[in-house]
């Protein structure tokens, strides 16, 4: 399948304006959002908080970083990415995982994760539960309170495509009140205006409507972080930058800034990998050669700055719900830079961050394999795993500290994957993190964020 849809196949869509007045009621109604279809909006199991004191602060584990990069050591990882599922009810041409989807798949359960967490070592902080789609694990709940009982994270993402609204909202009401110093942030796949995005979905029912499931979860998310008091809780939408859905960017960015005003909005540019998988293109290379990025690309670029100017400016809200506001300001910046990073690399130039994967950037997989970061270990020709958490005993550090993961960090930076790579949670944020510049540079951007 392609998705380098010539113009004059590009759908029409449509944009929902309010005024900047209205209120969240009123801009409910305008985008179909009727909460009351849902029970778990209003209603919920109480659930007591599980009785774990450990120290989740960010300062340790980036101090402890930051001495194993001067001293050339190797790092426990602060940033893991975990695939817990490669199954999902849609199978969009643009997903990491596009071609191995669905696959049969044997995946860790529990009981396996469990033991995996124990030894994750004490640096980290943050976790990514991304897959396939993550509700259909139907131990999602229990991982991430084995990762809150076994490490001291503090902030976990979950990638979601929201086709349950129902069961994001219960998932939502336990993690909150059982991990209740732990921060939550949802992140909901869009890919633009409802016929934009139902397109871009192939749900395998032809009137599911994926963009609403998606955009009621996300007033569903906000309304019951007001009615229960829950704090440290987002909810973000996540829209990949593709030739399908490029030329109703600027309008669907208007509208999220504008109309959806969810906590966050990010802007991924296709991946590498999946561009020339499914892709009529020049590969990467010739494009950067040529000087010629693909409109795809352009506007991402494009883009990307306008959230900065709009974000600096206060159009745009970007504030996570942390602990503080500072916390979040910085959260943001973040963002901002691995955007800034990304549009360098789209030019062609020097990444100005140093890929961190295999040290403070980690990955499992749905099957047990570890590595630094998704391409590594889902290299087709070259593949880059270091090793299997089952042939380890769930040892994550026998494998981390092994020689297949030396020999593969070794060739972080450095192999035909990293050229053109814009993997954020997997290069740029852990990268960041670890660079005395940039978290300079975040800080004076934070700043000026409020
Ligand atoms: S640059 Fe990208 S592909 Fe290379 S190791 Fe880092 S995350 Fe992986």
């Amino acid at each position: 399948m392609s998705l380098a849809t010539p113009l004059e196949q590009e759908p029409p869509y449509t944009v929902i304006q309010v005024p900047p007045t209205a209120t969240d009621e009123e801009r409910m109604q305008a985008v179909g959002t009727d909460l009351s279809r849902y029970q778990w909006v209003d209603d919920r199991e109480e659930l007591p908080p599980l009785e774990i004191e450990r120290n989740r602060g960010i300062i340790r584990p980036l101090v402890k970083a930051h001495f194993s990069k001067i001293f050339g050591q190797v790092s426990q990882p602060v940033m893991l990415t975990h695939i817990v599922t490669t199954r999902c009810n849609y199978s969009c041409g643009f997903c990491s995982f596009a071609d191995t989807l669905n696959a049969i798949s044997d995946e860790l359960s529990l009981e396996e994760i469990e033991k995996t967490y124990a030894t994750m070592g004490g640096n980290l902080n943050t976790i990514v539960y991304s897959g396939g789609e993550t509700t259909l694990h139907k131990n999602l709940p229990e991982i991430i309170e084995a990762a809150y009982r076994l490490t001291p994270v503090k902030s976990v993402y979950i990638i979601s495509n929201a086709w349950k609204p129902d069961v994001l909202f219960q998932i939502t009401h336990r993690i909150k009140q059982t991990c209740p110093d732990l921060h939550l942030t949802w992140s909901l796949s869009i890919e633009g205006p409802k016929e934009i995005n139902n397109q871009a979905r192939h749900t395998r029912k032809e009137d599911w409507d994926a963009w609403q499931n998606t955009i009621d979860t996300m007033w569903g998310i906000k309304q019951m972080r007001k009615r229960f008091g829950y704090t440290e809780l987002d909810v973000q939408l996540c829209t990949v930058c593709t030739p399908a859905n490029r030329h109703a960017l600027d309008d669907w960015y208007l509208m999220v800034r504008d109309t959806l005003q969810p906590d966050k909005w990010n802007l991924n540019l296709l991946r590498k990998s999946v561009q020339m998988g499914n892709h009529e293109m020049k590969s990467w290379e010739a494009r950067r050669q040529s000087g010629n990025p693909e409109p795809f690309e352009q506007k991402y670029i494009e883009i990307t700055r306008r959230v900065r100017e709009d974000v600096l400016s206060g159009k745009l809200k970007f504030l996570y719900h942390t602990q503080s506001p500072g916390d979040g300001a910085m959260k943001s910046a973040v963002d901002l830079i691995s955007q800034a990073d990304n549009r360098r690399v789209i030019r062609g130039e020097a990444p100005s961050v140093c890929c961190r994967a295999g040290n403070d950037g980690a990955y499992i997989g749905s099957n047990g394999e570890v590595s630094g970061c998704e391409e590594f270990a889902n290299n087709p020709t070259d593949n880059k795993t270091f090793g299997n958490l089952r042939d380890y005993d769930y040892n994550f550090q026998a494998i981390w500290n092994s020689e297949a993961a030396n020999r593969f960090r070794a060739q972080v930076n450095k192999s035909p994957e990293c050229y053109g790579c814009t993997l954020e949670s997997q290069k740029n944020y852990p990268s960041i993190l670890v660079s005395f510049k940039h978290l300079w540079e975040a800080r004076q951007l934070s700043q000026q964020i409020n």
